[in-house]
């Protein structure tokens, strides 16, 4: 039917080189990496040989070079990203505590992810796209607040299907138009793809089962549960429940591991898989994402992960 457009922030990311290390004390730092979830995701998507496209802003700077290079490089339709002459590419700084938890310093308003809009080329990508997909970081910005809308509209009047996830990060909940378009995307998802709690907060349950039955029922067609290093598990109509056990890796870097396996469901999905291959490819796809130092620096072609998935033994 046409490309997977996602929207919202492309970022570069600096990361802290030691755990446990905050940053208000100098310390040696790694990067810039490309990055930004909805960045990640459509690499990955495009990577698998799905036709990809984003809606987004950047700087004409360096750091915007090196997203728009990397994204075009790996297939992905770049028309829709605006460069912005007024303000600089944004930014995400990474920490990591000792528990494994992350903390970031985001610089997305005020920085030209900020001013993602309905451009031209937003319409006209939009106006020939096959699915949306939806990440909850990019709610934080108004302005990809109605690219999202509009494009769920759009999208969905062509026949088009939607997917979300939620990728709630606590440093970009900061207003309500936030919450309002996240229960908004939610209604119209046909894909639901939340990582451990989200599934909570999504449904307003603290319940495993209870949460998947509610979201369900309120009409989403499929649900994929991220367990991080337990795996992920999917929950379709009719009850019917697929748990796919994690792949055996050292974990070198875990931003980006959800958005690759997203991406790689989805695409799966897209081509015609069954739910089932589909979770096995988005386990291996997030599994040998955090291998790699650098968010989007473990994407996986479809040849890759197949190598991955013969050669990898599971937990
Ligand atoms: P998010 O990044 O959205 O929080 P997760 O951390 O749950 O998502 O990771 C997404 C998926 O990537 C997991 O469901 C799993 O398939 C895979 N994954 C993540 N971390 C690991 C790990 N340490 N070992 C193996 N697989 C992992």
């Amino acid at each position: 039917l046409g490309p997977t457009v996602t929207v919202g922030e492309i970022l570069v990311e600096i990361m802290a080189t030691t755990v446990g290390a905050g940053f208000r004390e100098p310390q040696a730092l790694t990067g810039p990496y490309p990055s930004g979830a909805p960045a990640i995701f459509i690499d990955q998507v495009a990577r698998m040989g799905g036709a990809a496209g984003i809606v987004a802003s950047v700087g004409n700077d360096d750091f915007g070079r090196l997203n728009v290079d990397r994204l075009r490089q790996d297939g992905v339709d770049v028309s829709a990203i605006a460069v912005s002459e007024d303000w600089p590419t944004g930014s995400a700084f990474v920490r990591y505590r000792p528990d494994g938890a992350r903390d970031f310093v985001f610089n997305i308003a005020r920085s030209a992810a900020g001013q993602v809009g309905l451009t031209p080329a937003a319409k006209d990508l939009i106006g020939r796209a096959g699915h949306v997909h939806v990440m909850g970081t990019a709610l934080s910005i108004p302005g990809a607040r109605e690219v999202i809308l509009y494009a769920i509209e759009t999208v969905r009047a062509r026949g088009g299907s939607i997917s979300f996830d939620p990728n709630l990060r606590k440093e970009l909940l900061t207003d309500d138009g936030a919450l309002d378009s996240f229960n908004q995307v939610l209604g119209a998802a046909d894909l639901l793809l939340p990582s451990g709690e989200e599934l909570f907060t999504a449904a307003g349950l603290n319940d495993e089962a209870e949460a998947v039955a509610s979201l369900l029922e309120s009409g989403i067609g499929e649900i994929v549960l991220k367990r991080g290093e337990q795996g992920a598990s999917f929950f379709g109509r009719d009850r019917q429940r697929i748990d796919c056990v994690a792949f055996a890796v050292t974990e070198v870097d875990p931003t980006g591991a959800g958005d690759c396996f997203g991406a790689a469901y989805l695409t799966c999905r897209r081509k015609g898989m069954t739910p089932d291959a589909a979770l096995l490819h988005a386990n291996a796809a997030g599994a040998r994402n955090v291998t790699r130092l650098g968010p989007m620096e473990g994407v996986s072609t479809l040849a890759e992960l197949a190598v991955f998935i013969a050669e990898t033994r599971r937990r």
